[in-house]
């Protein structure tokens, strides 16, 4: 059969086999069919979705374009977690010394900022000399040293990926489940831990906006992941609102290090909790013992020794005192009396991009002093003057006034008392078991 009927059976709304999908997946990695037939097969497949069969097909073909790790067969306790994105989620920097503090350990690829939020991987390289550049031996290296291994993505892992994501990116079609799911499975599944745990954002500032739509996402990752041989598990928590106080680079490092020290923010410890226990289940222990184990590896300074030595065994400096600090700070401030109804963490994560903590192109360099620190949450009571977000600028080059203006465009003020919507709503298992309505936002009472 010719590409261009594949093409076609999509475009009419038909199933591909499996012998479609592999033909699909081997055209675009060894590119022996022009961009443009690939373009036209992902839009097909963004508008006519496809079944839960050929999303298994196409990340399982994905997965086996390239290399396979099967990092459990060194480690079969190895965990992974993952985020679909958010904004001020620090939770990485948290979770990996928390996990391995209670011997549990951690492999996590890594990303660079992806659209508005700001990547793992850019925020580890606010630490002077931090090196996320491994093969398979130089991950079981350092699991062996430090019990958590963060890496960066290499180019024999899910090639197919690559291709198709610089695809997507340009031709209108990343937001399109079967897509999102093969993408991020094919990836988390080539390294291979034993298990993994993910975090499934819903709200303003995350790819999904309802509930539902985060429970239909979670469902296409759990489902893959169990299908392909992972014990996989997801949270749908909330992003209508910066998740951590900062987004940055190194402010989110300072953020973490002030979790691992015992104190620090409470929504980014309640969701790294969350994630954390649940891994320690899916690795043998009890749920109850896990949670004692994690709060006693934040209290008596287990999991920030861990930070230490994870730092140093992946070549980074550990002295806090080396971290970027803001040229400049900007202080926005409430012009109403009233409570926090809305904050756009979208808008915020654009400006914090601007500002220096991501990248505007492919070629940008990231400012590590830049970021934007979140003063009043969702919920919060405030008067005129009081601060709601102090932007730090770095040595880039922006229109600070016009930033200014965005941010503070970004809070929405009422009249009203407002509740905050419900930081973690649940374990996906746990909400359909319990029939939860997850087909509304749900608020906290
Ligand atoms: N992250 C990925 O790796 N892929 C997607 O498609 C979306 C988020």
């Amino acid at each position: 059969m010719s590409f261009v009927e594949i093409i076609a059976r999509k475009r009419d709304g038909r199933i591909l086999t499996r012998e479609d999908v592999d033909r699909f997946v081997e055209a675009a990695t060894r590119r022996q069919v022009p961009p443009e037939q690939i373009s036209a097969l992902l839009m097909a497949i963004c508008c006519r979705g496809m079944s839960d069969e050929e999303t298994r097909d196409l990340t399982d073909a994905m997965l086996r374009s390239g290399d396979r790790w099967r990092l459990a067969d060194d480690w079969p306790k190895a965990v992974d977690k993952h985020s679909t994105g958010g904004v001020g989620d620090t939770v990485s920097l948290i979770y990996a010394p928390l996990m391995a503090a209670v011997g549990v350990p951690v492999a996590m690829m890594a990303g660079r900022g992806l659209g508005h939020t700001q990547g793992t991987l850019d925020k580890l390289h606010a630490i002077p000399g931090f090196d996320c550049e491994r093969d398979r031996d130089g991950t079981l290296e350092l699991l062996g040293e430090c019990g958590a291994a963060i890496i960066a993505q290499t180019e024999e892992i899910a090639p197919a990926d690559r291709v198709l994501y610089a695809l997507r990116d340009v031709t209108g079609t990343v937001p399109s489940l079967p897509l999102i799911v093969s993408s991020i499975m094919s990836k988390k599944l080539a390294l291979g831990a034993a298990a993994l745990v993910l975090d499934v954002k819903w709200g303003s500032g995350a790819f999904c906006k309802t509930v539902p739509d985060a429970v239909e996402l979670a469902d296409a990752l759990c489902r893959v992941g169990r299908e392909l041989g992972v014990a996989t598990d997801a949270f749908i928590t909330d992003m209508n609102q910066p998740l951590g106080p900062n987004l940055g680079t190194a402010s989110e490092v300072r953020s973490a290090l002030q979790v691992l020290e015992g104190a620090g923010d409470d929504r980014l410890r309640d969701v790294t909790l969350a994630l954390a226990e649940r891994s320690l289940v899916l690795a043998g222990r009890d749920r109850a013992e896990a949670r004692v184990d994690l709060e006693a590896a934040l209290s008596d300074g287990k999991a920030r020794a861990q930070w230490e030595k994870i730092v140093v065994s992946h070549g980074g400096d550990p002295d806090q005192s080396v971290l970027a600090r803001p040229k400049h700070e900007t202080v926005v401030q409430s012009e109403t009396s009233g409570w926090i109804e809305k904050i756009d963490s979208e808008v915020l994560g654009w400006v914090a991009v601007e500002l220096g903590a991501g990248r505007r192109d492919l070629e940008d360099e990231i400012d590590y002093a830049a970021g934007i620190a979140i003063e009043a949450k969702v919920g919060d009571l405030v008067e005129p003057e009081q601060p709601l977000a102090v932007l730090a600028a770095g040595e880039r080059d922006v229109d600070l006034k016009l930033l200014e203006s965005r941010v503070a465009a970004a809070f929405s003020v009422s009249a009203e008392r407002v509740e905050p919507p419900r930081l973690v709503l649940g374990l996906l298992d746990e909400l359909h078991a319990t029939g939860a309505s997850v087909d509304r936002d749900p608020v906290l009472g």
